[in-house]
């Protein structure tokens, strides 16, 4: 969808790739499985930061580190440094003109960003488990679109530059974080008023039966929310488009035409290859690039 906003120089090439940005921009959560380090990249737990933790956590890594450790960020999320992580490697990438890193990077800030939209991303109540609400994360964030995005409104104007990634990742993240307590109070209103036979229902997926919030009760959530669902997509789908236009900007507008007859090497040695970066220079380039 973010494809969408980017201006020429870029829409053609992001089209030609649509097919692959949207099969990688999962591969992320598949990483949490085999890479340990993978994890906190996703969520960041402001309710162990208390009350004001916008303002109390430093937003740049180097102060945040000496704040509170590197450890503790990593116990309890970094995914705003790490978005502004992936747009400085989604810039070099593209001052490389390396078509697969740039694709690869694509896809994984994407993903990123579209965490950071997400309100039970931003505590460590993720699952509704510390407030009796379990199952409220795939609800918010799959079972609610799953049944109404259909009705959204995905135009969202051009791609902008963003002069301060980092800070575009925090904003996310804090109204994410604002939106947290309506997220979890409407639904435990809303279920006080439904019996658990109306509350689920049962749906065929492939050759399982699956238990699922019913259309009922999350026509009702949703409408409780107020739109909450289609607000932070379309404000995920803006950010991706404008922080891929940023880093392309930033790396000195390269010309993507040149890979128009480009074919995506092996997927398999691509991903090798980021991971291999990864390991390789983890933390050095946030370091060096974040003041
Ligand atoms: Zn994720």
């Amino acid at each position: 969808m973010a494809v969408f906003t980017l201006p020429e120089g870029m829409i053609g090439f992001y089209k030609k790739h649509i097919d692959y940005i949207s099969e990688h921009a999962v591969d992320p959560d598949k990483r949490r499985y085999s890479n340990p380090d993978e994890a906190p990249r996703h969520y960041i737990d402001m309710d162990h930061y208390g009350k004001y933790a916008y303002d109390s956590v430093p937003h740049q890594w180097n102060k945040a580190v000496m704040k509170y450790t590197e450890d503790t960020l990593k116990a309890y999320g970094i995914v705003p440094w790490h978005i502004e992580k992936m747009v400085y490697r989604l810039t070099q990438a593209f001052k490389s003109e390396n078509m697969d890193l740039i694709l690869h990077y694509s896809a994984d800030l994407g993903h990123y960003i579209g965490d950071s939209h997400v309100p039970l991303h931003t505590t460590s109540n993720y699952n509704g488990q510390a407030t009796n609400q379990k199952g409220i994360h795939g609800f918010w964030e799959s079972r609610i679109p799953e049944l109404k995005s259909e009705d959204y409104d995905y135009w969202v104007g051009k791609a902008r530059y963003i002069d301060k990634p980092l800070e575009k990742a925090w904003m996310a993240v804090k109204i994410s974080n604002a939106a947290l307590d309506s997220v979890l109070t409407f639904e435990a209103e809303l279920n006080k008023k439904y019996s658990p036979d109306k509350k689920y229902s049962f749906e065929n997926r492939g050759a399982t039966v699956m238990k699922v919030y019913s259309a009922e009760y999350t026509t009702d959530y949703n409408a409780l929310l107020n739109g909450m669902v289609e607000r932070r997509m379309r404000s995920a789908i803006i950010t991706v488009g404008s922080l891929w236009y940023t880093a392309w900007v930033n790396a000195g507008k390269p010309n993507l035409d040149k890979f128009d007859n480009k074919d995506i090497s092996d997927s398999l040695k691509l991903a090798d290859k980021a991971e291999e970066l990864l390991k390789s220079d983890s933390d050095k380039d946030i370091k060096g690039h974040s003041d």
